[in-house]
């Protein structure tokens, strides 16, 4: 009896287990969970593209008192200030009452998600049915965009360069889109084909309309009845396809998932799932020691290329900017500073649990998720966050009473991926990624537990104070 004990004891003192955060965390905070999760659901609703995300947000911030960034203004403590990137990407800081020469603490989440964006010249008829051309973004599984209710968003912009702005699918009484698949009765032949191969990228087609201009003469009289209703509604023609961007969304809201109400479904949730929380820690944080700053970045899915990802400057150079009002270089600044990379992972699904090594993968429920390394075929391509580092991090967590838990993506060589870690580091900072497990990662609808994604914001919160 006695033995028992005591090895009941060394076993709490001396073993690593992790714990469903129900069990661990009071009824207050469960339920501060569920509070933060409405108004986070709200935020996915708003957001499904990144150009949505930055809106968003950038209503948020100015409401919380966040004033564009000019770069030849001296800004002081608690001082809010935010830069919007092309509409597609937003930095926001809070000034700290330390000079920027002592670092800054960054937290860096992506606001794109996987998508099918419409072609440059998308707009074609067959059969006596209009479709659109698309050409998906981002890491999908094709088939999962069949069949299911779809929503167009964007921006095109007119030969006057006017902009209009598109949002199709997402009120009560809307029409929406979609991608047919052929029926299993005469499937025989596409059933043989891998899962991968299922449906094909050009067979990712969207049916937009049926009924032709009514005419004796002409051909294409389906497609030309469509520019006639765009033209009507949105003054373009055809050619201003070229100079748009259109992305077909899921037309799905978000919603409580479970008879207990426990986690969310919905479009996006990577990374809005870190994006939002690190956005409320920055408009939350009031008087930090460290300047702070939340980074919503654009292209992470495609490999953080292009003006408005992370590979670009324009995060260095608002540094530079911060550094410049105090007369150092940025990487004066970049050197003393500390990143969390706020980025997802998967969640174990005990349905497919031959991918997962328990011991190192994410749970729901368990927490935010701090990820070491990520990258694949023996860590290549990632950033490896160093034993010190992560030292500081648990130190932080475990302060601030947050429930967190570890995780690989997936066994060694089951696969693999990234996140803008890698490019954070190539900046001279220390930085890991800490974020929120996903179930169905990159489907059309994604599950997170509640309790995780407000341990995220806890996580973001503390470690900016
Ligand atoms: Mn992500
Ligand atoms: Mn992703």
């Amino acid at each position: 009896m006695e033995k028992k004990d005591e090895a009941k004891a060394l076993l709490e003192k001396l073993a690593h287990t992790q714990k469903n955060a129900v069990l661990t965390l009071d009824d207050k905070t469960v339920k501060q969970a569920d509070k933060f999760c409405v108004d986070y659901m709200k935020y996915l609703d708003s957001s499904k593209t990144e150009r949505e995300a930055v809106s968003t947000s950038e209503q948020i911030a100015l409401k919380a008192g966040f004033k564009r960034f000019n770069p030849d203004e001296k800004y002081s403590k608690g001082d809010r200030v935010y830069v919007n990137n092309r509409g597609k990407a937003m930095i926001l800081a809070v000034i700290g009452s330390r000079p920027v020469k002592n670092g800054v603490r960054i937290a860096a989440a992506h606001i794109d998600s996987p998508r099918l964006d419409l072609k440059p010249n998308p707009l074609y008829e067959a059969d006596e049915l209009a479709l659109f051309k698309t050409h998906y973004y981002g890491g999908i599984k094709k088939y999962q965009w069949t069949a299911i209710p779809l929503a167009l968003h964007g921006v095109i912009v007119k030969k006057d360069q006017s902009v209009v702005s598109v949002n199709i699918g997402e009120d009560d009484g809307d029409f929406r889109f979609v991608i047919s698949d052929l029926l299993p009765h005469l499937s025989a032949e596409q059933l043989k084909r891998t899962l991968a191969e299922g449906i094909k990228g050009e067979e990712l087609n969207v049916l937009i309309g049926s009924r032709p201009f009514r005419s004796d003469e002409g051909s294409e009289l389906v497609k030309l009845n469509i520019l006639k209703i765009l033209n009507e509604k949105y003054g373009i023609t055809e050619t201003d396809f070229l100079s748009a961007e259109l992305e077909i969304v899921p037309a799905f809201k978000a919603s409580d998932i479970g008879f207990d109400r426990s986690m969310i479904g919905s479009y996006g949730h990577d990374d809005r799932v870190c994006a939002y929380p690190a956005l409320m820690a920055a408009v939350n944080a009031k008087n930090p020691e460290y300047t702070v700053i939340s980074v919503l970045a654009d292209k992470e899915e495609i490999g953080s290329e292009g003006n408005t990802g992370l590979v670009s400057r324009y995060f260095e150079n608002f540094v530079n900017d911060l550094g410049r009002a105090e007369g150092i270089f940025g990487y004066e600044i970049l050197r003393n500073s500390k990143c969390l990379s706020a980025d997802v992972n998967a969640a174990f699904d005990p349905t497919f649990p031959d991918v997962a090594e328990k011991k190192n993968f994410a749970f729901i429920n368990r927490g935010v998720v701090i990820t070491k390394y990520t990258g694949s075929r023996g860590k290549g391509g990632t950033s490896d966050a160093s034993a010190e580092y992560l030292g500081e991090i648990r130190a932080i967590l475990d302060g601030a009473g947050i429930v967190w838990q570890t995780g690989e993506l997936g066994k060694v060589d089951a696969g693999g991926g990234g996140t803008v870690a890698k490019y954070i580091a190539a900046l001279d900072v220390d930085v890991v990624d800490v974020g929120v497990p996903v179930l169905s990662m990159h489907a059309p609808f994604e599950v997170v537990s509640k309790i995780d994604v407000y341990m995220a914001y806890k996580a973001f919160e503390s470690f900016f104070k």
